[in-house]
């Protein structure tokens, strides 16, 4: 089969390599598409490293259609679109043990601790496969795992249904958790970012969000005229790697200053760099933070609501491109972070 593989960093080439094999409970994927996602860049330019080694198959958001299964699968047959949830958690460890594996010590992901998607086939775990139904793409399947990002934050949020949200950077996390928000809520949502056309994206999709340009604008103060002083019900961070904005403060603490009094932070961005907050305006309005990482089963969700039409999987997709130009994906992804939110590799 043929497959993408990062030989260097920074350097991939489609080239054939051997098909995976099937054991007993393993069901052989033909990939039909795969997401490029931010980590997926991380990895690109060795940023995991030692965790990821190369040469390897990054791709972790992909879909495809069931080519073979092993002699124990039975919930899956040939020909059925599917789609993976790429998590592998231990079982074991204290947080495995209460059911929280998003937060499992020795959590791996296909694609980034083992072989992934950019590949023609791709041998997973029956567990870990979802079933499409037939109105939803493939293009759009691809999206699943993103989605699932977003729907596993609102829900370690809390969002309820009247709440008033703000997300603090409108990248591929924070589109997802626009359209994630969106679902549950009706009323206003504030999106702010330093990057004009990211907001413009989340604006042509949601004509009734709030956009606030950081570098033009004191999100803060925007969100506390707006709201009559207020604040939001929840603020989620989802920048990652902020540039730091004279008189600004860092995004997780913007997140802290605009909730209400007991209102929720949610934090999802994977920067690197210490954001100082100063806890005694957490205190005063006894708010709260919580954490939220990869998903837990929202899976099934997102499929229920992507053939409900109730998400907007176009707006996402900025181009769809090929196996063998999948360094040239990376590369715009790269060069042009303004124009592209999501490109799609199409490997079937
Ligand atoms: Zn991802
Ligand atoms: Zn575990």
């Amino acid at each position: 089969m043929k497959a993408a593989v990062l030989e260097n960093y920074r350097i991939f080439s489609w080239q054939e390599v051997p098909r995976p094999t099937v054991g007993e409970c393993d069901v052989l994927i033909q990939v039909t598409h795969a997401g490029i996602c931010g980590s997926d860049m991380h990895i690109y330019n060795g940023d995991f490293y030692p965790r990821t080694r190369i040469p390897m198959i990054p791709g972790h958001e992909f879909t495809g259609i069931v080519a073979d299964i092993g002699p124990k699968v039975g919930t899956v047959s040939r020909g059925e679109k599917v789609v993976v949830d790429p998590i592998i958690w231990c079982g074991k460890c204290a947080p495995c043990q209460i059911g929280r594996y998003p937060a499992c010590t020795k959590l791996k992901l296909i694609g980034v601790d083992v072989n992934g998607g950019f590949a023609e086939y791709v041998s997973v775990k029956e567990r870990m496969l979802y079933k499409l139904p037939e109105n939803i793409t493939s293009r759009h399947a691809a999206l699943i795992e993103v989605y699932s990002i977003g729907f596993h934050a609102i829900k370690r949020a809390g969002l309820q249904e009247n709440d008033t949200v703000a997300i603090w950077g409108t990248g591929r996390i924070g589109h997802s958790l626009l359209q994630a928000a969106r679902t549950r809520t009706n009323n206003t949502i504030f999106c702010i970012d330093i990057i004009e056309s990211r907001l413009q994206m989340a604006k042509m999709a949601y004509p009734d969000i709030i956009t606030i340009n950081a570098t033009k604008k004191d999100p803060v103060a925007c969100i506390q005229e707006e709201t009559n002083g207020r604040g939001v019900d929840v603020a989620f961070e989802a920048v990652g790697h902020a540039r730091v904005i004279p008189e600004r403060p860092n995004p997780v603490r913007g997140c802290i200053q605009c909730i209400r009094g007991t209102g929720m932070v949610c934090v999802l961005g994977l920067g690197e760099i210490p954001a100082p907050i100063l806890l005694k305006e957490l205190i005063w309005k006894e708010a709260s933070i919580v954490a939220s990482r990869v998903n837990q089963g929202e899976f099934s969700e997102v499929i229920q609501h992507l053939a409900a039409g109730n998400l907007k999987p176009g707006t996402f997709i900025s181009r769809e491109m090929s196996g063998p130009e999948t360094q040239i994906a990376f590369d715009l992804l790269e060069k042009e972070p303004e124009k592209y939110l999501k490109i799609l590799i199409k490997i079937f």
